[in-house]
């Protein structure tokens, strides 16, 4: 007779134990799925100029919004912190940091003799003295790009405030003398994006734009060197990181001879769409 009533309340209570076994199981399964998610989706390691102090941190900015971007969009931007890094098609995008400049006109005549049209990435202050360059940079069907004010390395350490203030300055300037052109996009000095920085831009209709391929053309004294790394390294859909301002840009120039031919027979170039 004991054996009928017990027999039953054992199996339930296996059958309990069971379930709630079950259930650990796959809450903990969740927990180390979505963590080691999080590890991947999270492969930028921040400038450690960028990088707030405890009393930085304390006083913990308020994040501005960022500006949903449609899922396509979004793989083919893939740089840190929102940025575009790739052109998002086969063609390659050259881009030009730091000028307008005395190197800008013989930038151009090179990107006119081989057809190709580029990004320029303009110094705001730097417009003014250099309006027949703007001029020749919009006419020609290349692109512009904001690249703040005065080249401001720590731009990502200024207040929201203080960036807008820098980047409308600078496209103030670039429509003083060329006043239909459109400022598409936006390049952090040194590449230093951080949240603030992109969705401020982002805010003001620009694109910010990082790049695949660093030329370092801005360290090197060595024509070959430059050609070197950006023919050993180009691929379909790059943003290659150059200089036709910033100082002596003579073997940028030197290396350019060679590259445009050698890029131009191999990929489409175009300027940031
Ligand atoms: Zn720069």
């Amino acid at each position: 007779m004991t054996r009928w009533i017990t027999e039953p309340r054992r199996i339930a209570l296996l059958a309990t134990i069971l379930v709630v076994a079950v259930i650990a199981g796959l809450l903990v399964t969740a927990r180390l799925s979505s963590s080691s998610y999080a590890a991947s989706a999270a492969p930028y390691r921040p400038n450690p100029r960028a990088v707030a102090t405890p009393e930085q941190a304390r006083e913990s900015v308020p994040r501005p919004p960022m500006r949903a971007e449609p899922p396509s969009r979004q793989r083919a931007w893939n740089g840190p912190d929102g940025t575009q890094r790739t052109t998002g098609t086969p063609s390659m995008s050259l881009t030009f940091d730091d000028g307008p400049s005395q190197f800008t006109d013989e930038v151009l005549d090179m990107l006119d003799k081989h057809d190709i049209k580029a990004t320029f990435c303009v110094i705001g202050s730097q417009v003014r003295s250099h309006a027949a360059q703007m001029r020749r940079i919009v006419a020609d069907g290349h692109t512009l790009c904001n690249h703040t004010w005065s080249h401001d390395l720590r731009l990502a350490d200024r207040t929201p405030d203080q960036i807008v203030k820098d980047l409308v300055r600078t496209n103030d300037a670039i429509h003083t003398v060329v006043p239909q052109a459109k400022v598409r996009y936006f390049r952090n000095p040194g590449g230093n994006f951080n949240h603030r920085t992109v969705s401020v831009a982002q805010n003001l209709g620009m694109v910010p734009l990082h790049w695949s391929i660093d030329s370092r053309d801005w360290e090197s004294r060595d024509s070959k060197k430059i050609c070197d790394l950006v023919e050993g390294n180009a691929h379909p859909g790059a943003v290659v990181l150059l200089h036709d301002g910033g100082g002596d840009r003579r073997e940028t120039m030197k290396a350019l001879k060679k590259l445009l031919p050698f890029l131009k027979e191999r990929y489409e170039l175009i300027a940031m769409p």
